[in-house]
C-alpha cells in the first residue's frame, strides 16, 4: 500500500521548543534513525512534510538484499538482515518481513559471468550467495520452460511490505518517546556562530543540538538553500501490484528486464527493470560534471523528458531559495505521488504473461510511481555536512536504501551519540564528488 496526502495523518506529535536531534524526513532512513535514538533514550524529533513513508519508503519493491550490492554496502546489508528480524521481535509490529531469498536470473552467458564475479565477492563476506543451474531455477520458479539459463541465489535475503514496515517502526519509535510530526516541513536551518543550532519549520523555530537531513529526493534542494552543493538527481519508475494469484515464486526474482516480489496479500509487486525516466531540470546541468564520468552506466534504460511535473524538486520553475518565514517548496508538495506510466503498465502485463504463461490474464490491482534519489556513483552520502557543524547528511540511496535502512539508522544513532559507526563509511563521504 502506498501513502498519499489523502492518507489520514497518523503522527500528531507536538513540535517541542528544543530537541537533542532533529530529523528532517520520515522515510525509512529518518524513521530508523529516530527508532534507534529513542531506544537509547535520546530526545529526538522527526519532522515529515507530508506522511511518514509517503514517498520512496512505501513505493519501493520491498527487496531486502545483500546480493548484488557494491562492496562498501555489503557489511551494512549483512547487519540490516539481522536487524530486520530483530525489529519484528522487538517492535511487535507486522513488518511483513520474510527471509525467502532473492534470485537473479540469467538470460545470456554474460549474465552468468557477472553473477560469478559477485559470488566470489560474497565468499569474502561469508554470504550464502551461490550460482544455480538452469534446472534448479525452473524447479524453484514456476516460469516458462527454459526461459532462464541459470542464476544466482541468496537464501538469507528477503522482503518486507515497505509502507507497513516503515509505519510499524515509526509507531515503535513513538512508543519509545520519539516525537513524530507529520504535515510539518522543515524550511531552513538556523546557524549561530558558524554552527547549526536548530531549524525553522512551518510550525516555528526548534532548537536542536544536531540535525539529520534524510529528505530523500528533496535533500539536494534543501541543502542548496543552505549553501551546500549535493549532486543528487532523480529518476522516476513505475511499479504495480497484481491481484492475488497462485504462488509461482515465494521469493524475489528478477532477470534483465523484469522483477517480481511475492506480497503478503497473495499478489506480486512487479516492475520493469532498467526502465526509468529522468526529468531534466536545472540540477541536471548544475551537476553534469559529477555525473559525466558514469554517464554511460547511468543512462542505461533511462529515458529523458524535458521537464519535471510542477512542484517536483527539480522543476524548471522551482523556487531555489527562501527564508524561514516563507512557504517552502516542501509544503507545496506534501507527498510526491508520481503517476505510473500507462505504456509501461501494458508492457509489464505482457512481460509477466510471457514469463508465467499459466497466469496470463492476471489483472493489475494497483499501480504507482516512485521518484528515486540518486548519486553519481549509486552510493549514498552518510557524512557530516561540510562547513555546517552539527548537520549530518544521510541521503542519495540510489534505489537500494530501503533494505539497509535499519543498519543506517542504528549507525547514525551511534554516531550522533559519539560512538563509532561500526562500519567503514569512507565510500559514503560527502567530499568524494
Ligand atoms: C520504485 C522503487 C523501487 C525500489 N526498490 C527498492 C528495493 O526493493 N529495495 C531497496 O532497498 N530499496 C528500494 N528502493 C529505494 C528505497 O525506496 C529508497 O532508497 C529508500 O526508501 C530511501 O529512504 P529515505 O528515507 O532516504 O527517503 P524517502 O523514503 O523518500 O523519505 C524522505 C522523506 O523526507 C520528506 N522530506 C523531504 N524534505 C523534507 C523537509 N524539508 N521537511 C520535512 N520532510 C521532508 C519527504 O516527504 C519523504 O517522506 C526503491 C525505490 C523506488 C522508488
Amino acid at each position: 500500500m502506498i501513502y498519499t496526502d489523502k492518507t489520514p495523518q497518523q503522527f500528531h506529535g507536538e513540535q517541542p521548543q528544543e530537541t537533542d536531534v532533529l530529523i528532517i524526513g520520515g522515510g525509512i532512513i529518518g524513521v530508523c534513525t529516530a527508532y534507534y535514538l529513542a531506544k537509547k533514550g535520546v530526545n529526538v524529533t522527526l519532522c515529515e512534510k507530508g506522511r511518514v513513508a509517503g514517498e520512496q519508503s512505501s513505493r519501493n519493491w520491498g527487496w531486502i538484499r545483500q546480493q548484488g550490492r557494491d562492496e562498501p554496502e555489503i557489511p551494512l546489508s549483512i547487519e540490516a538482515r539481522r536487524l530486520w528480524a530483530q525489529l519484528c521481535e522487538e517492535t511487535g509490529e507486522d513488518l511483513g518481513y520474510q527471509a525467502n531469498g532473492v534470485y537473479y536470473l540469467a538470460e545470456k552467458p554474460g549474465d552468468l559471468e557477472s553473477f560469478e564475479t559477485f559470488v566470489s565477492l560474497a565468499q569474502k563476506y561469508e554470504l550464502d550467495t551461490c550460482m544455480i543451474s538452469r534446472a534448479q531455477v525452473h524447479e524453484d520458479i514456476q516460469g516458462k520452460a527454459g526461459r532462464w539459463i541459470g542464476g544466482m541465489h541468496t537464501a538469507s535475503d528477503g522482503r518486507v511490505e515497505p509502507g507497513q514496515a516503515t509505519l510499524g517502526i515509526a509507531k515503535a519509535a513513538e512508543r519509545l518517546g520519539a516525537v513524530l510530526c507529520e504535515n510539518n516541513a522543515v524550511r531552513t536551518l538556523v546557524k549561530t556562530g558558524g554552527k547549526i543550532t536548530g531549524a525553522v519549520t512551518e510550525q516555528g523555530e526548534i532548537k536542536a543540538a544536531q540535525v539529520v537531513l534524510a529528505g530523500g529526493a528533496w535533500s539536494s534542494l534543501f541543502a542548496s538553500n543552505a549553501g551546500i552543493k549535493l549532486p543528487q538527481l532523480s529518476v522516476e519508475l513505475t511499479v504495480a501490484a497484481t491481484q492475488a494469484v497462485p504462488d509461482i515464486c515465494p521469493a524475489n526474482a528478477s532477470d534483465n528486464t523484469f522483477a517480481l516480489r511475492r506480497r503478503q496479500d497473495g499478489g506480486y509487486t512487479v516492475a520493469l527493470k532498467n526502465n526509468q525516466t529522468h526529468h531534466v531540470g536545472l540540477d541536471s546541468f548544475k551537476f553534469l560534471r559529477q555525473w559525466l564520468p558514469n554517464m554511460a552506466e547511468n543512462m542505461k534504460g533511462t529515458s529523458v523528458k524535458p521537464a519535471a511535473p510542477k512542484h517536483y524538486p527539480d522543476h524548471w520553475m522551482q523556487k531555489r531559495s527562501w527564508n524561514g518565514d516563507e512557504t517552502s517548496p516542501f509544503e507545496r508538495m506534501r507527498v510526491l505521488n508520481s503517476k505510473p506510466n500507462q505504456k509501461e503498465l501494458t508492457a509489464l502485463t505482457a512481460a509477466f504473461a510471457d514469463r508465467f504463461p499459466q497466469l496470463k490474464g492476471t489483472k493489475l490491482q494497483s499501480a504507482w510511481g516512485g521518484l528515486i534519489d540518486a548519486m553519481p556513483d549509486f552510493m549514498p552520502v552518510i557524512d557530516k555536512a561540510p562547513k555546517h557543524e552539527n548537520l549530518h547528511i544521510v541521503t542519495g540511496f540510489s534505489g537500494h536504501g530501503f533494505g539497509i535502512g535499519p543498519s543506517v539508522g542504528r549507525l547514525m544513532a551511534d554516531v550522533l551519540t559519539g560512538k563509532p559507526a561500526g562500519h567503514d563509511l569512507s565510500s559514503f563521504a560527502f567530499g568524494r564528488f
